[in-house]
């Protein structure tokens, strides 16, 4: 019997202990990227909060009794127009896109489909997309038209929200605020402003697929329909816990209830809704649109992966962050240390219960850092650490961690190191002198190694 572990669920607005519908299959979605491009840091965060999650399930119950599903989108008005403008199929943009999130969040030590699955058994992590369950779409709205809970009105379909009495249970938000909010889109062809759009036809050169029953002419779907189609593909009409940033609740959350619970006349879609706060930028949230985002990718320029994975782990889940480079420095000085007092040490075999305490009380991750920082075994810190994806790599992630504890300007050192290459293969022995002195001003030590390469570190 796994230990019991404790998570707020949106839908009933309380902390409750958790009980998976089967324990020897927890069954876990995430609502993942829209891969048009480039993943932002705030992005990050439900990746990173809910490989946490799928990490201490695991634990608790197993490897071979955990299923997690991350969707990726790679269908919606951004992604057909930017593969329009860049002249190259959807699947072309999606598929280079999806590569490169692979290697930001691998780089933030999250984990993959490749780490986890084992061939021959029940997969353990799903990724599946949006445009490979286009027939499960398809059956879902004929199925929700059968019911009554769903209409055709010029080459749309069009779930009929009325006729789901109990819609908004999640967002519980007032009938006239999500009425005022809808008629922002108001289409004739909706009966009621709430109506929201399961189908809908392509215009010339977007991407079609066949309609459902009704409709003659190709089209594509909607934008909820994807979650209620990929959850029930792979993880069945009811499952445990679904999950997502904050920002989904309504409409997207609300709305993938609705076609599942209406599609398969069932009371619920997942038993528990977990939803991560907003990292935010001076107060606001980061954004595509506001324009106050940097990429994952370029945060990793500066950054070890690891670095940024504890600055997010510091801040409660539910709680928004302010990212900040006071947030980064302090997590490279706290590995800095941690990787001090672990050296060489192997992991304890299992983390301790003062570290999975915390995590149990809904996923306390401040609280088990300070836990962390307590230890000072070196076996159970790294065994400790690694429950949560930290401390896992090699030597090569000691030194950067130094390097993010000092605050050195990695580009900057970088660009020395360039001008200290060409001076010397001009030997331009002068200029070269100058830059190691501007090096060592910044406290950082050049080694010129046998194969040719440079390699620096900062003193401490
Ligand atoms: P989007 O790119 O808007 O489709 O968002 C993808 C995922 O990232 C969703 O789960 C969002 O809730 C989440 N997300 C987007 N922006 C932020 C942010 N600033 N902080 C935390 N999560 C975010
Ligand atoms: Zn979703």
């Amino acid at each position: 019997m796994a230990a019991m572990l404790r998570l707020y669920n949106t839908l009933t607005r309380e902390k409750a202990p958790f009980a998976p519908i089967d324990p020897s299959n927890v069954r876990v979605y995430a609502c993942g990227p829209t891969v048009y491009d480039a993943a932002h840091i705030g992005n990050a965060r439900p990746i990173i909060v809910f490989d946490l999650l799928f990490r201490l399930l695991r634990h608790l119950y197993g490897e071979a009794h955990v299923t997690y599903a991350r969707n990726v989108t790679d269908v919606d008005d951004k992604i057909n127009l930017r593969a329009a403008e860049r002249g190259i199929t959807i699947r072309e943009l999606t598929d280079g896109t999806l590569k490169s999130f692979h290697e930001d969040v691998r780089a933030l030590g999250v984990l993959l489909p490749e780490d986890v699955n084992v061939p021959g058994e029940r997969p353990r992590f799903v990724e599946p997309r949006a445009t490979d369950h286009i027939v499960e779409m398809v059956a879902l709205i004929e199925g929700l038209i059968a019911a009554g809970h769903a209409y055709v009105a010029e080459g749309h379909v069009l779930f009929d929200v009325p006729s789901m009495p109990d819609y908004g249970a999640l967002s519980k938000r007032p009938l006239d605020e999500m009425e005022a909010g809808a008629r922002v889109e108001v289409a004739p062809y909706k009966r009621s402003a709430l109506d929201f759009v399961l189908w809908k036809p392509s215009k010339p050169g977007e991407p079609s697929w066949p309609s459902p029953a009704g409709i003659a002419e190709p089209g594509r779907p909607g934008w909820h329909i994807e979650c209620s189609a990929m959850s029930w593909k792979h993880l069945g009409q009811t499952f445990d816990i679904h999950a997502g940033g904050i920002d989904l609740i309504f409409p997207h959350h609300e709305n993938e209830v609705a076609q599942s619970r209406c599609c398969f006349g069932t009371d619920v879609m997942a038993n528990v809704w977990l939803h991560n706060g907003f990292l935010q930028v001076e107060g606001e949230k980061m954004s595509k649109s506001l324009g106050n985002f940097v990429t994952i990718r370029e945060v990793l320029k500066d950054w070890p992966g690891e670095v940024v994975r504890l600055a997010m782990l510091k801040t409660h889940y539910r709680q928004p962050i302010d990212w900040t480079l006071r947030g980064l420095e302090e997590s490279g000085r706290m590995l800095e240390r941690w990787y001090e007092i672990v050296g060489d040490e192997a992991a304890a075999p299992e983390a301790g219960a003062a570290l999975v305490e915390p995590l149990l009380d809904d996923l306390n991750t401040p609280a088990a850092l300070a836990e962390l920082h307590r230890l000072d075994a070196p076996a159970d810190l790294k065994a400790g650490a690694n429950l949560m994806g930290l401390l896992l790599p090699t030597r090569s992630s000691r030194a950067a961690a130094r390097v993010a504890a000092s605050g050195v300007d990695v580009a900057r050192v970088e660009a020395l190191i360039e001008q200290r290459r060409v001076a010397r293969a001009a030997k331009d022995w002068p200029a070269s002198d100058h830059v190691r002195d501007a090096l060592a001003a910044l406290g950082v030590t050049v080694k010129d190694n046998k194969d040719g390469t440079t390699t620096w570190t900062v003193a401490k």
